[in-house]
């Protein structure tokens, strides 16, 4: 069954309870999980009517009592861990992320896509001077994922690194395998998400749509790392048949049909809150380009039936 189109309105601004934040909303990545948060044929379904968004930046404009961390003026990205309990097993031993009774921002909180987002305080990050709003967006899920994703594949120096995939989430997988020393292979279908590989310093790139990727990167000696941003079980089966002996698969994407959960919401907190901090620190030092396209918040419907169609070699970017 297909959903309602998102229907854009008039809400009351809210008023932020003890521990929160009222942000006013400079900007606010489109992600997939969005989509499938929007249509309900993800493995997170909120309930409607909510507003979805998780990666929301933007300026701190009230406080809510009790609020020690922040301050109005201040500058935060509201990512998908929106609220942990802070008491189960999980919280008290560092492990946020598995919290059951986690809340996740533009699921089952409201989110960023609107003029105005509630948060609490504690999850929130504060985004560094120096770095332009609209790039700290797609970097708030998008590159704190995919940072996470070459980290945990171990990529070192000298390891052929294979990205499936390149747009919103690749562009960025991408860099982070080169600076963390990996010589990297682009595999796409459309010859302008390749000169944009390209563009960013991939060493290779193939064509899937003439080129069979597997005997291509076979050809190169095999991938150490292969990382999947492709939704499609023949690109994960693609990617792992083109790992040389030891080398690891890496899963962005989950496969199409299937419930299964992305690496990266069962990582631990602690060290997610350090990616965060290093992700904004490699921009702020200019060590990443993040291709934004921005788009009026009130085109979201059709914002998300250009990212389905895979046509944009950018992460798009909505303005309230
Ligand atoms: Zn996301
Ligand atoms: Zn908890």
């Amino acid at each position: 069954m297909r959903a309602e189109p998102l229907e854009i309105k008039e809400v009351p601004t809210p008023t932020p309870g003890a521990g929160q934040l009222l942000v006013r909303i400079e900007a606010s990545g489109l992600c997939h999980t969005d989509i499938h948060a929007a249509r309900g044929d993800g493995p997170a379904r909120p309930t409607p009517p909510f507003l979805p968004g998780h990666e929301g930046v933007g300026i701190v404009e009230l406080v809510g009592p009790g609020v020690t961390e922040h301050t109005t003026g201040d500058r935060v990205a509201i990512p998908w861990l929106g609220h942990a309990c802070g008491t189960c097993d999980y919280c008290v031993t560092g492990w946020e992320t598995p919290c059951e009774a986690q809340q996740n921002t533009g699921c089952s909180v409201d989110g960023g896509h609107a003029a105005f987002a509630l948060a609490d305080a504690r999850y929130v990050v504060r985004v560094p001077e120096g770095i332009d709003p609209a790039e700290v967006a797609p970097l708030t899920c998008a590159g704190v994922t995919t940072y996470r994703a070459v980290k945990v594949g171990g990529v070192s120096p000298g390891d052929r690194v294979a990205i499936f995939g390149i747009g919103g989430l690749g562009h960025l997988a991408q860099q982070y395998a080169q600076i963390f020393g990996g010589e990297t292979i682009a595999i796409d279908v459309t010859e302008e998400k390749l000169a944009l590989a390209k563009r960013l310093g991939a060493a290779h790139v193939v064509n899937a749509a003439t080129t069979d990727p597997v005997a291509a990167i076979e050809a190169l000696g095999g991938a150490d790392v292969a990382v999947v941003l492709a939704a499609s079980p023949r690109i994960i089966e693609q990617a792992h048949a083109s790992l040389r002996r030891g080398g690891r698969l890496i899963l962005v994407s989950s496969p199409k049909g299937s419930t299964m959960a992305l690496p990266i919401f069962q990582t631990v907190l602690k060290g997610i809150r350090a990616d965060f901090a290093e992700v904004f620190r490699l921009h702020a030092a200019g060590r990443t380009r993040v291709m934004v396209e921005p788009r009026a918040l009130d085109d979201i419907n059709s914002a998300m039936e250009d990212v389905l169609a895979a046509g944009v070699p950018a992460h798009l970017l909505l303005l309230p």
